[in-house]
């Protein structure tokens, strides 16, 4: 529930009255909201646990430097902060629709687009964000395959020993992991990533414009964002095809997206528990045993 204290504080915020509020369904880990002004809607995210303000400090510096990149939209975000115990992210209202088959092509021309022109010279980012509403390291690596074991599977696996998801022999070792990774990993240069693209990740608007939204963003491998697009499906096969006009796939990318699914189905298993444990171990094995 909103306050009407906290109600008047978003409208100073805003600089205009506020009509009405209305809740919006969806949201994983906040509570989301329609903001009606006379003239605009806005959509704001509201959580009240420990760490929010600092998830949606995280979150709006991704949506500001995916929209720096002029490749790709995201929701320009009005204000993030906190009033009372209520840490609050309030953005652009995106009016959104089911995509064409057209408007999937423009969202795989402009993802590759966000890929190729938004290179770092480091694997990470400069600061830690989040992934859901785990921790996310982003750690600066030269070596991708070492930023992946270290900064992406190791924490994670970890963490699923400590919750008694996974055993400590079922865990590979650091050495094995990175063994792993470089039998199918190829040279990477450093691409700006959305960092969690599952299908519920992308708006289309009422004009056909594509928006990214709830990054994870940090410089990997553009692959990355792919495998998550494939792990839960809802992509089209024009967005592919549109995708490789302009970032071909390479050998080895099936062995690849298998690797970097394991890092979101071990971010599931630690969210969600034990129903994503066989697909885990069902890669652990195939590529580190
Ligand atoms: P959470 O981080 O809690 O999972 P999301 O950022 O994914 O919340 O937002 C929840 C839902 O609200 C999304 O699935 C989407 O449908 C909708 N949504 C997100 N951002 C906007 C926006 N800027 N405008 C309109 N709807 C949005």
């Amino acid at each position: 529930m909103i306050s009407s204290h906290f109600k008047e504080h978003i409208a100073q915020e805003l600089g205009t009255p506020i009509l009405k509020i209305k809740a919006v369904s969806g949201g994983d880990i906040s509570k989301a909201y329609c903001v009606f002004t006379s003239t605009q809607r806005f959509f704001l995210k509201v959580n009240e646990s420990a760490n929010a303000l600092k998830m949606f400090l995280t979150e709006k510096d991704g949506l500001e430097i995916i929209s720096n990149t002029k490749t790709i939209k995201a929701p320009e975000v009005r204000h993030c902060g906190k009033y009372e115990s209520v840490s609050y992210l309030l953005m652009e209202f995106i009016e959104s629709k089911n995509p064409t088959s057209k408007e999937f092509e423009t969202l795989g021309h402009q993802l590759a687009s966000l890929h190729a022109f938004a290179v770092g010279d480091s694997f990470g980012w400069n600061q830690d964000n989040y992934i859901g509403s785990l921790p996310q390291s982003n750690k600066n690596h030269k070596d991708w395959a070492l930023f992946y074991v270290r900064e992406r599977l190791l924490p994670q696996l970890k963490w699923a020993n400590e919750k008694r998801l996974l055993t400590s022999l079922e865990i590979p070792s650091e050495t094995k992991l990175i063994k792993g990774c470089e039998r199918f990993f190829p040279k990477v240069r450093p691409a700006l990533l959305h960092g969690d693209l599952w299908g519920g990740n992308y708006l289309i608007d009422s004009h056909g414009v594509p928006y990214l939204i709830d990054p994870a963003v940090y410089f990997g491998h553009h692959e990355v964002d792919l495998a998550m697009t494939q792990l839960f499906g809802g992509f089209s096969s024009n967005f592919y095809a549109a995708y490789a006009e302009k970032i071909p796939a390479e050998p080895f990318q099936k062995e690849r997206r298998d690797i970097y699914q394991l890092y979101y189905l071990l971010v599931h298993l630690n969210l969600f528990g034990s129903s994503y444990y066989r697909s885990v171990k069902g890669l652990l094995l195939r590529y580190f045993k």
